[in-house]
């Protein structure tokens, strides 16, 4: 079992990037005492929103990888993930 703490995750409106695409994620790195933290925009549900989910987490853990590969990873983790019965439950 790990002791990881999770990264903070911010769903909020995140509009499109400079080159006009929609974003549906953002991995902030840590910047000096503010801790690296995730934001996942307000529309992405579902298995995009698990995709979106891994593929912010792995950036921020290997930030030396090309976008080719996170995405690669992101989509296959979330494809066996959501295959596999996983789900977002609120959980209160
Ligand atoms: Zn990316």
């Amino acid at each position: 079992m790990t002791t990881r703490k999770p990264y903070k995750v911010v769903v909020k409106k995140l509009g499109k990037d400079e080159q006009g695409y929609k974003l549906h994620g953002l991995a902030i790195y840590r910047h000096g005492r503010k801790p690296a933290r995730i934001e996942i925009d307000e529309t992405v549900v579902g298995q995009d929103k698990l995709e979106t989910l891994i593929h912010e987490t792995v950036h921020l853990e290997a930030p030396y990888l090309e976008e080719e590969a996170v995405t690669d990873i992101g989509e296959a983790v979330a494809v066996q993930l959501w295959a596999h019965g996983y789900r977002l439950t609120e959980v209160k």
